[in-house]
């Protein structure tokens, strides 16, 4: 209603995907769910109900306004943790709110420990390390002070946990790279450790660290990608395949976006359809008019490039995409009717469209078409 198209978040996906991450990960290590970037474009008020249904506890984000919505969508208590973006005004109400977050700067720490002191009411800390990927995280210079400073708060924060974050760990190519990441967080752990300080969630691995590099699992993995149904990459996918006998891809996407067919018009050969010229008529055809366009996400790069699915059949983006419609070629359909289903992304009868299919392939793909679904799109919980 009052939406030109709407996405469906499927429940027994995620079940399923819940299921196959907690067999690789064993029953020793927590699975702390991401749903930053609104659950990966999946909606945050949708996704976490049903994850908590799931039976996660643990969410982490990237910021406080997130955590923020996460708090107002929790259906029972769970442990939130905010990985990134945080400033020290909103400090305050994640201390007051039992909210825990990564620290790796010494100015957030000693922050900490002074609301921490006035709420009385200890911080939950999770001192992130840098170990190569060279974003956040304490170098050992700087690592020095925070353990410093650890000792001297000790009466006011708690030091929760201790991680890191791989730089790239779905590609072979930089195996090196993470491998040594691995080595330095273990070497600088041990020193954390005799150092007196006993963490208590080691964690460093994100979905493609945790299916490809098994060590990194240690106490809690904090799973992105995966749960969604997606690989972090193809390479991730095919690594795993040959390590493993299976048939079919063991994860399910949750996501399908769907619109309708606004209008039917039959176009002469030779006519030209659409803003300019890019597509011109090779025969007489039967367009569909689909009311969706770059302004609710669906790029203009897929003008005479995209496909969508009509009667479980693949038809083609012809001409530009608009802001608002695009039309797409159903000469070959029979019988579409206005009001027929469209599914833009997702499967209908035998046939699916995927994320990347919707573009050229790159790695990251699957994360930034997702996270840019416009939040505005309506999102139903489907079975
Ligand atoms: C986004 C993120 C993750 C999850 O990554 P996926 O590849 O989606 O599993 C884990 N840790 C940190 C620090 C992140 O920013």
């Amino acid at each position: 209603m009052f939406h030109s198209s709407y996405i469906e978040i499927s429940k027994s996906a995620l079940q399923n995907n819940i299921a196959f991450l907690r067999q690789e990960i064993g029953s020793g290590v927590q699975l702390s769910s991401v749903v930053k970037g609104n659950a990966y474009g999946h909606g945050i008020e949708q996704f976490v109900p049903i994850a908590q249904e799931c039976g996660i506890s643990h969410f982490s984000v990237f910021s406080a306004d997130e955590a923020h919505r996460l708090l107002q969508t929790l259906t029972k208590p769970a442990t939130i943790l905010i990985m990134g973006y945080l400033d020290n005004e909103e400090l305050e109400w994640a201390i007051a709110h039992d909210i825990e977050f990564f620290v790796f700067e010494l100015d957030r720490l000693l922050e900490a420990a002074t609301i921490s002191e006035k709420l009385g009411k200890k911080a939950k800390l999770h001192l992130e390390l840098e170990t190569g990927m060279n974003r956040t995280g304490f170098d050992r210079p700087s690592l020095e002070h925070a353990l410093a400073s650890l000792e001297k708060c000790k009466a006011q924060v708690e030091l929760q946990g201790v991680c890191t974050h791989y730089a790239g760990a779905e590609s072979l190519q930089n195996h090196d790279r993470v491998l040594a990441q691995h080595e330095l967080f273990k070497n600088q752990l041990s020193y954390i450790r005799t150092s007196g300080l006993s963490p208590k969630q080691v964690h460093t691995a994100c979905s493609a660290a945790m299916i490809t590099y098994p060590e990194t699992h240690m106490d809690m993995v904090r799973i992105g990608i995966m749960q969604y149904g997606f690989w972090p990459s193809p390479e991730t996918y095919s690594h795993y395949v040959s390590q493993h006998t299976i048939k079919k891809d063991p994860l399910r996407r949750l996501i399908t976006w769907k619109s309708r067919v606004m209008s039917i018009k039959s176009v002469p050969q030779g006519e030209f359809i659409g803003y300019g010229t890019s597509f011109q008529a090779p025969r007489d055809m039967q367009l569909a008019i689909v009311p969706v366009g770059y302004a609710w996400g669906y790029s203009r790069a897929l003008s005479n490039q995209g496909h969508v699915l009509i009667k479980g059949t693949r038809a083609a983006v012809v001409g530009t995409v608009n802001m608002n419609v695009m039309m797409v070629d159903i000469t070959e359909l029979q019988d579409v009717q206005k009001n027929d289903e469209v599914v833009l992304l997702g499967s209908q009868g035998n046939e699916s469209i995927t994320v990347a299919s919707f573009g050229e392939l790159s790695t990251q793909l699957n994360y930034e078409l997702l996270t840019r679904l416009p939040a505005n799109i309506p999102r139903y919980v489907i079975d």
